[in-house]
Parts: C-alpha cells; sequence; structure tokens
C-alpha cells in the first residue's frame, strides 16, 4: 500500500487568506482543491508540499454567475459543473468534456480549477517511487534524462486535462488572484508546451473564477478517445466551437487539441472554417489540418501513429454533430471501444 507523506493541512475560509498563506509558506506548500491528481501524485513522491492549502472552504469559487457571461468559480466540482442546466443547455462542449472526465466518484471530488491544474502524465513518470528509482528517474522528477525523447531538452509529458480543450475551444478566460490583486488572461494563455513547467501560473496564484463569453449563436462538440469509456483519462481531445446563425455561413469557430501535446491548444482550423458551410468536403479539410498539428508522443496509452491518424476523424465527428448529425450511435460505438 502507498502511503501519504506527512503534511500539514490548512483550510482557509477566503481567497484572501488561502492566497496569504500560499506567499508566507513558499515552496513548500501546494494548493488541494479535490485532491484526485495531487494525493495520488504525492503517494508516488512526485510531489512532496509539506503543507496543503485547501481550497474546498472557500465558498467565494463555488459560484456560478449567469448573465451574458458565465463564471464559474474554480473550486466548483465536476458534477456540479455537470449538473449546472446552463452548462449543459448553452455550453454542451464543455458538459460533455466535464462528464466524462473520471469516473462519478472523481468527478463527486474533483473540482474544475484543479483539472485546469492537472499535471502532465507519462508512462515513465506516472508509477511509484520505487518503480522510477529502478530506472534512474526522470527529468521531470529526481532524474536527469527523458526515456520518451532521449536527446530532447525539454519534458514532453502529456497535459490530459478534459476541460481545457473544451474551454479553450468556447473562448474561456481564466481569473488568478494573489496578495498582490488579480489578473485575467485567456485560457490558452495558462498553458506552456513544457511538460515540468506546465503552467503560466505563478507559484502564489490561485485559479479563482473560469469566465466564458457569452455562447448564443455557438453550437460546441467535445470528442475524447481513451480505452475504457467508462474511466480513463484522453489519449486524444478534440473539442469544436462554431458560430453561425442559423443555416447561414460560419461566423466564427475554434477547434482546440488535448493530449497529443504538453499543453492543449487552439489550431488553425479556425481560420479556414470561417465563411464556409460545414459540408462533408469542408469537415475532412478541417480534421486535415487539425491533424497536422497533432504530434502525440509515445508515452501513454494505444499506438502513438495510431492515435495520429484518428485525430482527422475525431473532427470530423465533433463538426457532424454541431451541423446536427446525430452521432450518438458513433459515441456508443468509442465508448465500447469498437472503433
Ligand atoms: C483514476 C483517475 C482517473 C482520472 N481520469 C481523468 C480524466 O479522464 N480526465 C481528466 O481530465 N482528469 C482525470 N483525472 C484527474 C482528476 O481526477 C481530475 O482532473 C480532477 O478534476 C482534478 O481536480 P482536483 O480538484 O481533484 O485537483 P487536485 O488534485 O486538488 O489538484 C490538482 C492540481 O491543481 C492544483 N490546483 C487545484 N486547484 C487549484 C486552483 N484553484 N488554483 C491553482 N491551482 C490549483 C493543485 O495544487 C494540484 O497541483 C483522473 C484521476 C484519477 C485518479
Ligand atoms: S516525457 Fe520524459 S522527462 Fe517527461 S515524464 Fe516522461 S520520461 Fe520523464
Amino acid at each position: 500500500m502507498m502511503r501519504l507523506p506527512w503534511f500539514r493541512y490548512e483550510s482557509p475560509r477566503s481567497i484572501a487568506d488561502a492566497a496569504r498563506m500560499l506567499a508566507a509558506e513558499g515552496p513548500n506548500a501546494a494548493l488541494i482543491a479535490g485532491g484526485t491528481d495531487l494525493l495520488p501524485n504525492m503517494k508516488r513522491r512526485q510531489q512532496a508540499p509539506q503543507v496543503l492549502i485547501s481550497l474546498r472552504r472557500v465558498e467565494a469559487m463555488k459560484r456560478i454567475a449567469n448573465g451574458h457571461a458565465l463564471t464559474l468559480g474554480a473550486a466548483l466540482t465536476l458534477t456540479e459543473v455537470v449538473e449546472a442546466g446552463v452548462v449543459r443547455e448553452r455550453y454542451r462542449g464543455l458538459w460533455q468534456a466535464a462528464s466524462q472526465v473520471a469516473t462519478e466518484h472523481l468527478r463527486n471530488m474533483g473540482t474544475l480549477g484543479g483539472n485546469l491544474c492537472l499535471d502532465t502524465r507519462c508512462n515513465y513518470y506516472d508509477q511509484n517511487h520505487e518503480w522510477r528509482k529502478a530506472i534512474g528517474f526522470c527529468m521531470k522528477k529526481d532524474g536527469q534524462m527523458c526515456w520518451v525523447a532521449t536527446a530532447s531538452k525539454r519534458c514532453v509529458a502529456v497535459s490530459a486535462t478534459d476541460c481545457a480543450p473544451a474551454l479553450i475551444a468556447l473562448g474561456a478566460r481564466v481569473r488568478l488572484a494573489c496578495g498582490d490583486g488579480e489578473r485575467e488572461l485567456p485560457l490558452a494563455d495558462l498553458y506552456r508546451n513544457d511538460g515540468i513547467d506546465y503552467l503560466t501560473r505563478q507559484r502564489d496564484e490561485i485559479l479563482t473564477d473560469v469566465v466564458l463569453p457569452d455562447a448564443r449563436s455557438w453550437k460546441s462538440s467535445y470528442w475524447k478517445l481513451r480505452r475504457r469509456g467508462s474511466f480513463d483519462f484522453p489519449v486524444l481531445g478534440v473539442a469544436a466551437a462554431v458560430k453561425a446563425e442559423g443555416d447561414g455561413p460560419i461566423e466564427e469557430a475554434r477547434i482546440a487539441l488535448g493530449a497529443v501535446s504538453s499543453h492543449p491548444f487552439l489550431t488553425r482550423a479556425g481560420e479556414f472554417l470561417a465563411g464556409k458551410r460545414l459540408t462533408d468536403d469542408v469537415i475532412a479539410e478541417a480534421g486535415r489540418i487539425v491533424a497536422s498539428r497533432a504530434k502525440p508522443m509515445d508515452n501513454t496509452d494505444f499506438d502513438v501513429y495510431w492515435r495520429k491518424q484518428v485525430v482527422a476523424e475525431f473532427v470530423a465527428y465533433a463538426l457532424k454533430e454541431i451541423r446536427g448529425d446525430d452521432m450518438g450511435a458513433v459515441r456508443l460505438r468509442i465508448a465500447r471501444r469498437a472503433l
């Protein structure tokens, strides 16, 4: 049995108190929300903070404010996000992403903020301490080299958050607070393509809110590839959002990718789609554009070449669903892994 290392637990009730504690404790401290990512990492000694500052009692981070824009507190559990009618009706891609994270139990504990700040993953890193010690560790923790890309100076561990690509496609921004004030930035800018230093968040900053723009005239969709349809992390996440008035041409579009790089990112397919209609040919070309940007590495589940091959297909599923095609049978096939 893997045991947690000793740590001190703080439970502030306000963002200001949490920010003050985080700044005062310095690099010894980490934020904990649901703990579904951090605590297993601590058991594996991938992270060993001496102080955990919990966000569970910070009520200000659990709000849902619904006007033209939608503000979601970062401490909302994924279950609360999934159960919010406004998310299900207006931000379908986010609803689909959040409801496919892990399992029901983990979604009851795991939060939106924790999902966006999730550690990157790799077959050589997500192992217990003894396993990692036996191979001489790796660059991400305690070692010098990368076992996946041996000549690489950069860790290429994979970003495996489901909600981030969905939110990036929806044009989300995030708010970060620290003792000196707060700032807001596009969610895509929270990420860096680096398996170790994967967030641009400063050590003393807390992700407090996710702000989604008005979604009227937008439709969105999220498609996830994983081994077990009821459980696993994504090895590919395709998120699309398209704005069009009725049957008119596309005014604006975004397609974001997750789990094929150390960061979730926006592709250029949105520019290609603007002004067009979602015909089969247009969808196929958008798929090719997106697939050309996917560079999966051989450090997670499934054959790496096959993962690259199916990107265009998943883009087609997302865009066809947005077009109004009935994709229920395909979703079921994927959930049962009968591709
Ligand atoms: C078996 C299993 C399967 C999983 N499957 C999936 C999956 O399919 N898809 C997926 O996306 N995830 C998956 N997860 C990961 C995890 O459960 C979710 O991503 C969850 O949403 C993480 O949220 P949390 O609140 O538990 O994060 P925590 O574990 O509390 O925190 C995660 C990280 O984020 C930081 N953090 C948390 N909140 C904030 C904040 N507000 N501001 C700044 N930093 C913060 C923490 O310091 C920590 O570094 C899985 C986990 C397990 C154990
Ligand atoms: S990509 Fe390389 S450095 Fe990063 S976790 Fe995997 S083996 Fe370690």
